[in-house]
């Protein structure tokens, strides 16, 4: 997602008291940044924000990241957060291939990916987050009985997802090719940004649950 480069964006960001600015400083002591020991779920892309706020204010007693690598779309989570600030929250601008910098081994207990980016092409595929690539950055920080849970419209990177399980030794728990017309999975579901405008376009959503 990128919106038009707003002017000073990048600016507003540095001084936002919602983003963590030195996130590295923070590894392996993301629970003294919360001031609790509540578990630490993150979402990677998390674009405008919707979601992560979302599940932030139903769920106090978790503690929550929201990582975007765009200011333009993560400025618009900071406007939502100074008109409704949630302590159990805070955002990171930086590039996901760097997450295990930021964050300690197994010290995260989800991660979330919706609407990842595609990279189409073959030669991207190392960049795509579902990607085996990624998924050893992840089994880095994970909890041993943490979960993955990705959604996405996008049938060829769904295909893809699935793919990259077995070789990178991670096994699915929960699956389905259309979400919002599964009883089961659909309940409890928080509808992201793109999911509710591709969902209103007739797009199937995919999704899968995966644990090692
Ligand atoms: N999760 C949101 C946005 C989906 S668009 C929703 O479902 O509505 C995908 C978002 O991921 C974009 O905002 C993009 O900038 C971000 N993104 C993609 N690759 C990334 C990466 N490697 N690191 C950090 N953010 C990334």
């Amino acid at each position: 997602m990128r919106l038009r480069n707003i002017t000073g964006s990048r600016e507003m960001i540095a001084e936002s008291r919602f983003v963590v600015h030195e996130p590295q400083e923070y590894k392996g002591k993301w629970r003294e940044l919360f001031g609790s020991d509540h578990p630490l779920r993150i979402e990677i892309g998390m674009g405008k924000g919707r979601f992560i706020m979302d599940l932030a204010r139903m769920h106090p007693e978790i503690n929550y990241v929201g990582i975007e690598k765009y200011s333009s779309v993560l400025l618009r989570g900071i406007q939502k957060m100074e008109t409704d600030p949630l302590p159990n929250l805070y955002f990171i601008r930086m590039e996901a291939e760097e997450i295990t910098d930021v964050f300690g081994r197994e010290e995260v207990d989800r991660i979330y990916l919706n609407f990842s980016d595609p990279w189409p092409k073959d030669r991207h595929a190392k960049r795509r987050l579902p990607s085996r690539e990624f998924l050893k950055r992840y089994d880095e920080i994970l909890s041993k009985d943490g979960v993955i849970e990705f959604k996405t419209d996008n049938h060829d990177l769904f295909r893809f997802a699935l793919g990259e399980l077995e070789p990178a030794g991670w096994r699915l728990l929960q699956m389905t090719e259309d979400l919002h017309h599964d009883e089961q999975m659909l309940s409890g579901n928080v509808m992201t940004e793109y999911e509710e405008k591709f969902s209103a376009l007739g797009n199937p959503i995919y999704k899968y649950v995966i644990a090692r």
